[in-house]
């Protein structure tokens, strides 16, 4: 079994790269098909996102907790980008201010003030924005195996529409569907969404990798 020159065996322990419960959770329901142990990163276990990307922080995650466990390991980052911010908030989305209602207070008094300057030099308002969201699947050895990023086009409102979601959903309107992340039902925003439009993604190449004899 596994001398050093044989390729590392496929994923059968996937370490999920997050100290978050609830996305654990949520990975382990959206990975139910697949023939994988499920597992919870260890606890104490802290990385920091110190990417400029959210393909690099979940590249940063991903191998780090694969290296600490020597397990196969799956992490995500990420946030929302916004055109006339120049891409705020970004990977800085958690950090932007301290709660959901100060995070979306900023965002619009920010959005606000560049509105009024391109109004200003005769340019028409700009509201453009995505939400991204990047997986990355590190080996026990710790090299980055599979990256997919999901992106979801939309703009941001001038006020909040909607009560379910979290963070920025409110004020995120996706303008295919006529209604903002919040006022989505959970099927219809997994469908939609910048996170399962990632993971459909991840689903099929980490299909692929499992079926492979050896690679
Ligand atoms: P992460 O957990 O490091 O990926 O941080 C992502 C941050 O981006 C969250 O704390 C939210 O502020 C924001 N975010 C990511 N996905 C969503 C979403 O689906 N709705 C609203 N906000 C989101």
């Amino acid at each position: 079994m596994g001398g050093p020159l044989e390729p590392p065996a496929p994923p059968t322990v996937l370490v999920i790269a997050s100290g978050n419960a609830g996305k654990v959770r949520e990975f382990a329901h959206l990975l139910t098909g697949l023939p994988l142990q499920v597992r919870a990163q260890p606890e104490g276990l802290e990385v920091e996102e110190t990417g400029t990307s959210f393909a690099a922080n979940a590249r940063l995650k991903a191998e780090a907790v694969a290296r600490a466990t020597g397990h196969w390991a799956l992490a995500d980052d990420s946030g929302l980008a916004v055109e006339a911010l120049g891409g705020a908030p970004g990977v800085h989305s958690a950090r932007y201010a301290d709660s959901d209602t100060s995070r979306i207070a900023r965002l619009l008094r920010e959005l606000g003030a560049a509105d009024q300057r391109r109004q200003e030099q005769g340019l028409p308002s700009d509201r453009r924005a995505a939400f991204v969201a990047a997986l990355a699947v590190a080996d026990p050895s710790g090299a980055t195996r599979l990256e997919v990023e999901g992106r979801c086009e939309g703009v941001i409102l001038e006020s909040p529409r909607g009560s379910g979601g979290f963070g920025y959903d409110p004020v995120f309107f996706v303008p295919s569907a006529g209604l903002s992340y919040a006022e989505m039902d959970k099927g219809l925003k997994g469908r939609l969404g910048h996170r399962g439009q990632a993971f459909a993604k991840l689903e099929a190449e980490l299909q692929d990798l499992l079926s492979r004899p050896a690679y």
